[in-house]
């Protein structure tokens, strides 16, 4: 197929978490879903977005998602010429690489991240450079200035769930030349985070979804915040109509029901908490985590053991087929009863 881009023709292409069609049948842990359901408030503004017999579904949705841009200025703080709305935060990744650099320039991301960053510059063409991780989690071999175009450092990071502390981050940002893109993705099961960099930094840019936090994974809906000049671009290359009207609907009220937010968060991260003391008390290694899940390595280091025995036991958790990580798991916190069953399943196993 000559036809094709060579980069395309030759690469893999990302496999996203497995998902089984029958999945009332399994706990499911291992895509970082938030286990409890939007606020009841999504749903009612869904049905009101549709009209009677769809009426409203005929009409293009807003261009912009300029109630949704202003919904989320108000939460965080900022001008909505600072936001940019996305489908899904993959969307604003993608686009932040097109609209930064061109074939053969680079761009770095940190080992291990979200892997998905790399299937991104190998379609734009782009160079990757890969950044290790020190044994205490900061970014091994950082130059003194880094000029790639665009550097993505997620924090808190996934799959391993710590956070880089601010002023750690600040420094870098103070050393790359080109954009550093934080995504935080799982910022909000996190202590701190650090969106108001994006007012100090000219290069920084914060990314943040809503399929976690606010359990709004099959809507597909995140956001990018960064100078409006950043926004302006990007802002260029989405698709016009990047949000359908519900997807527009949900996420405003979503961002209006903090209290329902803050509940859910809270629970996720007590479970978090509880099931961390329980591995630890039956001999796991697990890092603590910022996240809605946690990186875990069985006594023996066997991932793949635990995550079989696990399979067979209908819980699903997510084995990452990185050789450095293959001695762990990335388990998602579900439920407290899930994670109870979960528990009691590890123990089993033994
Ligand atoms: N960043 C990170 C670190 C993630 O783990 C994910 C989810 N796989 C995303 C971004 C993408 O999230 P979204 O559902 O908003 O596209």
């Amino acid at each position: 197929m000559n036809r094709l881009r060579p980069n395309i023709r030759d690469m893999k292409g990302y496999v996203p978490g497995f998902q089984p069609d029958d999945v009332a049948s399994w706990i499911k842990l291992n895509t970082n879903e938030n286990p409890y359901p939007p606020s009841p408030r999504v749903v009612e503004a869904i049905y009101e977005e549709v009209g009677v017999d769809g009426a409203l579904l005929r009409t293009y949705p807003s261009a912009s998602s300029a109630k949704l841009r202003e919904a989320a200025g108000e939460l965080y703080g900022f001008d909505p010429s600072w936001i940019i709305m996305a489908n899904g935060s993959d969307e604003v990744l993608n686009n932040l690489i097109r609209a930064c650099a061109g074939e053969g320039e680079e761009i770095a991301l940190v080992h291990p991240s979200y892997s998905y960053y790399a299937t991104l510059a190998e379609v734009q063409g782009a160079r990757v450079r890969c950044f290790g991780l020190t044994d205490d989690f900061r970014i091994a071999d950082f130059p003194e200035r880094y000029e790639g175009k665009l550097f993505f450092l997620t924090s808190p990071n996934a799959p391993l769930g710590f956070a880089f502390p601010q002023e750690y981050v600040e420094e870098l940002a103070q050393r790359c030349s080109g954009l550093l893109v934080i995504d935080e993705a799982y910022a909000d099961f996190a202590d701190a985070n650090v969106m108001e960099l994006v007012k100090k930094y000219d290069n920084v840019v914060v990314t943040r979804t809503f399929s976690k936090s606010y359990a709004l994974a099959g809507m597909r809906l995140g956001l990018a915040i960064a100078r409006p000049e950043i926004i302006a671009a990007l802002d260029k290359i989405r698709d016009h109509y990047n949000l359908d009207r519900l997807a527009q609907a949900a996420c405003v009220a979503a961002l209006q029901d903090q209290p329902y937010f803050r509940n859910s968060c809270t629970r996720i991260r007590e479970t978090r908490e509880w099931f961390t003391q329980e591995l630890i008390a039956i001999g796991y290694q697990v890092i603590p985590s910022q996240t809605n899940f946690v990186f875990v390595s069985p006594p023996d280091r066997n991932g793949k053991r635990v995550y079989e025995a696990l399979y067979g036991r209908k819980i699903l958790v997510r084995l990452l087929s990185d050789p450095l990580l293959a001695h762990g798991l990335r388990i998602s916190i579900g439920t407290r009863e899930e994670m109870e069953l979960t528990l009691a399943a590890l123990k089993e196993i033994g």
